[in-house]
């Protein structure tokens, strides 16, 4: 066990600056979880910590011992990549045990102990004697953590293990790599594009855009106070509603181009800022059949629906606005075509500043949710 400590790591490759003064701590026996878009430099980022690259800038330490400049196979680092890096012409047993072997200190018997011990912690122990050339992906899957386990590492890297694995087979993966890393308190970083699987697996999110971490947080902060609009965008599914709109004392946030049918939302912002950027998650969209009078709501004719088992979401093409998602029960009976009137639930709301994207914290009134009720129909 062990914790890491990146002290502004700053990786360049000649043009490209993949790492951008990333500063951060992991706890002992922490799985942290890196996201972001393809090329924002996660892997890079895992790497360095792993050893197989070296800091342009900064230090990387493990525990209390500062390994910059220690190379990968000194670092009792162990890391699990996306694309197994199995040896196909050898068995589980042999590529489980491989590292092992490499290890003059061990003796046959207490690799063999080793191997079964960790090939039934992942349940593959009646694969042993397979080539792995017979395996699933997912079996595959599991031998190569399980030849990332088996050394005992004093942390785990894993860059992107699921991303070949189809959606069921990866959901299962998920908990069972949770379960795993807490059976084992192993200090993890997990590396991921999906920011579902994020907020599923990680004990705390780190956002990556651009080589810098944009927050880290619990996967709760993360979803209900993103730091700016990139990570608003980027974390939650659908994406949250985010519409450009106008900040005045007096009246609250109005959404931009929503004349004719008004929308406001009575919330003041703190910062002295009149261009906002205003979200709102589908699931806080409230909405209401037929035509609701207020200037905090908006009606108009349901576009479009989609299915997705429990949930059901209306997409609503305003005219002169963006669309705006809402999310409701599937079994409620919104249907395409239909009028509806919605409000963002002022609570619930985000406000981005308008220029830099940077998240401003809004004051509600205490009567907000009732002076939004519904007034008519
Ligand atoms: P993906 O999810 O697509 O794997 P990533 O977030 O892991 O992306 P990195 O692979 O870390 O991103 O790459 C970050 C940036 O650094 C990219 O612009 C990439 O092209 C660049 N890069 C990575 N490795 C090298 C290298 N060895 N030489 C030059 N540029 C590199």
């Amino acid at each position: 066990m062990s914790t890491i400590r990146l002290d502004h790591v700053t990786k360049r490759f000649a043009e490209v600056t993949a790492v951008d003064d990333v500063h951060f701590e992991i706890e002992d026996g922490e799985l942290l979880v890196l996201v972001g878009p393809s090329g924002c430099g996660k892997t890079t980022l895992l790497r360095t910590i792993a050893g197989l690259e070296t800091p342009t800038e900064g230090d990387v330490s493990l525990g209390d011992r500062r390994v910059t400049d220690v190379p990968a196979r000194k670092r009792d680092v162990a890391l699990v990549f996306q694309s197994f890096a199995l040896f196909p012409h050898m068995t589980v047993r042999e590529n489980i045990s491989f590292n092992l072997r490499m290890q003059d200190n061990l003796a046959g018997d207490e690799i063999d102990e080793r191997v079964v011990e960790t090939a039934e912690m992942l349940d593959i122990e009646e694969l042993l004697d397979r080539a792995i050339s017979e395996l699933s992906g997912g079996q595959k899957q599991r031998v190569s953590l399980g030849r990332a386990i088996v050394t005992n590492p004093a942390a785990f890297m894993l860059d992107e293990p699921l991303a070949n694995l189809d959606a069921n087979l990866r959901d299962q993966m998920e908990t069972e790599i949770v379960r795993l890393q807490k059976r084992l308190d192993i200090t993890t970083v997990h590396v991921t594009h999906n920011q579902s699987e994020a907020m599923t697996m990680g004990d705390r999110i780190a956002v990556m855009n651009d080589g810098q971490i944009q927050q880290i947080g619990d996967p709760e902060e993360v979803f209900y106070e993103p730091a700016n609009r990139f990570i608003a965008e980027f974390i939650g599914s659908p994406t949250m509603n985010l519409l450009s709109a106008t900040h005045s004392r007096g009246t609250g946030i109005e959404i931009d181009g929503a004349d004719g049918h008004m929308l406001t939302i009575p919330v003041t912002v703190t910062a002295p800022r009149s261009r906002v950027t205003v979200g709102c998650r589908p699931e806080h969209v409230v909405v209401e059949h037929g035509r609701v009078s207020g200037s905090e709501w908006l009606t108009d004719e349901v576009a479009f629906t989609e299915f997705h088992g429990a949930s059901k979401y209306l997409f609503l093409e305003p005219e002169g606005l963006d669309q705006i998602v809402v999310h409701v029960d599937s079994n409620s009976d919104y249907e395409q075509g239909d009028l509806v009137s919605v409000r963002f639930s002022p609570a619930e709301v985000h406000v981005f500043d308008a220029e830099s994207g940077q998240r401003i914290e809004a004051d509600v009134p205490d009567d907000a949710e009732r002076s939004s009720e519904p007034v008519e129909r």
